[in-house]
């Protein structure tokens, strides 16, 4: 190595002894720690301008936004069409002049209705991805009303925080996925005389971000503490996306349904109601009887599903998406040289059992990974070039592995 020379960062002015690494140009010289901060400074920046500064003309479209969902998520065609006009929509809102024109596009919050493991969250997660604005998802189920064990809802805000670095004007344009929102409904269509500490109180709390007001948010998540700086954010133009699986509500469609179906045109509608997916038929009157407040529900106008996933969709999640399971063991496989095959019979029977024990597609990644477990230890070590999963072998791996 050439000995150190007197040469001194055309940054800080210190000499080469007095840092680890001096990188020498044309005209001047950078030290490591220049060098670092610059790196950070122009990531700052182009974050800051990749992720927040765009134009109606750049929006992605509704349709576009659809088409890239397409790619990751099978079926649940209206929940992504509504998502993406939501999306669209949201930018819009953002982008609108309110100078020059008195109209006002209010936000339009959602709800998307459906099974465990129908893609609620996958989707959620998949539209971020093609997002130009801040996205977090929070749980419902961690929140409590102020002044009891859990997290103030304040702290939803903190994680829309922490995505955007701490910019709160980017954090005031964000989107926030809240999931399980089902599971802070009030435990009964009547108001309870009792304390119902994980429900109403809640709901109430969260009507304030929903409907748009400035909060006061701890920056670090979790309860309110004295010495916690807050930072106040303003909700008015963030979008908020509710999900939950909203188990039972069937029945309350089905009763709403069927004493409408009394009467003048009663068999027209009952012939008509596919008792299969009971959700697509969900209004508003439903979420009431459901147990969410009134105000939450007007505060968030649209209302979609996503259908229940039969074999045949199933299926095609094993195999189709862009990042489908089988595609990841096959890529896993590959890295050791070898050619993985799932025979058709072997999907099925994964399916089969998916559907058995009721899982929904959260069962496909557990069932395949038990029938891949063996085969993931022993083929980097053995020399194999082929391997095929047979129903046979699906079936043995799985029936050893007593997956639940
Ligand atoms: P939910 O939020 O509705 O309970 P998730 O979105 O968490 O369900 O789904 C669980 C997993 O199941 C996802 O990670 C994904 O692998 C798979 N999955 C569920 N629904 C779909 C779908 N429609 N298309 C592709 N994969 C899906």
């Amino acid at each position: 190595m050439a000995a150190k020379s007197n040469k001194r960062c055309s940054f800080c002015g210190r000499s080469e002894s007095e840092v680890q690494l001096m990188i020498y140009g044309v005209d001047g010289n950078i030290c490591n720690e220049c060098a670092q901060r610059a790196t950070e400074l122009v990531r700052e920046n182009m974050t800051s301008k990749s992720k927040f500064n765009f134009s109606l003309k750049d929006l992605p479209k509704p349709r576009e936004l659809k088409e890239f969902m397409d790619q990751y998520v099978i079926g649940q065609d209206e929940a992504k069409k509504s998502l993406a006009v939501a999306v669209y929509n949201h930018y819009k809102r953002i982008l609108q002049d309110k100078k020059s024109d008195d109209v006002e596009i209010e936000k339009s919050n959602i709800v998307l209705i459906g099974s465990t493991g129908t893609g609620k969250t996958l989707l959620a997660k998949t539209i971020a991805r093609k997002l130009n604005v801040p996205f977090t998802i929070v749980d419902a189920t961690v929140l409590t009303q102020a002044g009891y064990v859990g997290e103030d809802i304040e702290s939803i805000l903190s994680r829309l925080l922490q995505e955007s670095d701490y910019d709160v004007a980017s954090a005031e344009r964000g989107i926030v996925f809240i999931d399980e929102i089902d599971k802070i409904a009030r435990k009964g269509d009547n108001p309870s005389i009792t304390r119902d500490v994980s429900g109403e109180g809640v709901q109430q709390g969260l009507l304030k971000l929903l409907e748009g007001s400035v909060v006061n948010v701890p920056p670090y998540g979790g309860r309110k503490h004295p010495e916690q700086k807050m930072i106040p954010v303003n909700t008015q133009n963030i979008l908020f996306i509710c999900g939950g699986a909203f188990s039972g509500i069937e029945r309350k469609i089905g009763a709403r349904l069927n004493t409408r179906m009394v009467g003048y045109g009663a068999s027209a509608v009952t012939q008509k109601v596919d008792k299969d997916n009971m959700m697509q038929y969900v209004t508003p009157q439903d979420l009431k009887a459901f147990g969410l407040i009134p105000e939450i529900i007007g505060r968030l106008p649209i209302i979609t599903h996503l259908d229940p996933l039969g074999r045949e969709a199933l299926k095609r999640i094993l195999t189709e998406p862009k990042n489908a399971i089988t595609k990841q063991y096959q890529k896993l496989f590959k890295m050791d040289g070898v050619k993985l095959v799932f025979s058709e019979e072997a999907l099925d029977y994964i399916v089969d059992k998916a559907i058995e024990f009721n899982l929904g597609a959260r069962g496909l990644r557990s069932l395949t990974e038990s029938v891949m477990m063996d085969y993931m230890y022993e083929t980097p070590t053995e020399d194999i070039k082929n391997l095929t999963i047979t129903r046979e072998i699906a079936e043995e791996k799985i029936s050893k592995a007593n997956v639940k």
